[in-house]
């Protein structure tokens, strides 16, 4: 397992004082639908996804845009092949089991490493979008585990 997972980058004010009220209208990458009963079961609240490159074999790096409503997060998983997340909108955490949750906000990278429980997903009063790159995927696909709380999520 990795020590530290969260690379911070420099940010400029402009990203910290945008208007997050505003974030689902304001997106770099297309928002896309409402995220399909196959991924929505697994999370708490709504969310929207658009592949920005798909699964396939030639490439073997599935990228999607994920975009979160306030509040909403996804279920504990691991990923296999592992994850890396690049946060591109709004405030949102990240938290691997037994470790506090981080703040993420955007220009932040997370690595994820294969087999690590965590989740993330949105603030509670604000909209959340980051980009998804699975690693690795012919490890095989997330497995997904119980939902954050929301006593684990008040908590935070
Ligand atoms: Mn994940």
């Amino acid at each position: 397992m990795t020590d530290q997972s969260l690379t911070r980058v420099d940010r400029d004010k402009e990203d910290k004082n945008m208007d997050k009220s505003n974030l689902s209208e304001s997106v770099i990458f297309p928002k896309g639908e409402e995220l399909p009963e196959l991924f929505s079961k697994y999370f708490s609240g709504k969310a929207w996804l658009s592949m920005l490159v798909d699964r396939d074999n030639e490439f073997n790096c599935p990228i999607g845009n994920v975009t979160f409503e306030p509040g909403c997060r996804n279920n504990w998983h691991k990923h296999p092949g592992g994850q890396i997340l690049l946060v591109t909108g709004g405030c949102g955490y990240y938290q691997e089991e037994g470790k506090p949750a981080q703040e993420l906000n955007p220009g932040d990278v997370v690595l994820i490493a294969p087999n690590v429980k965590h989740w993330h997903g949105a603030a509670p009063d604000s909209w959340f979008v980051h980009l998804s790159v699975e690693t690795n995927v012919n490890a095989g696909p997330a497995e997904w585990l119980e939902p954050v709380t929301d006593e684990e999520y008040s908590n935070l």
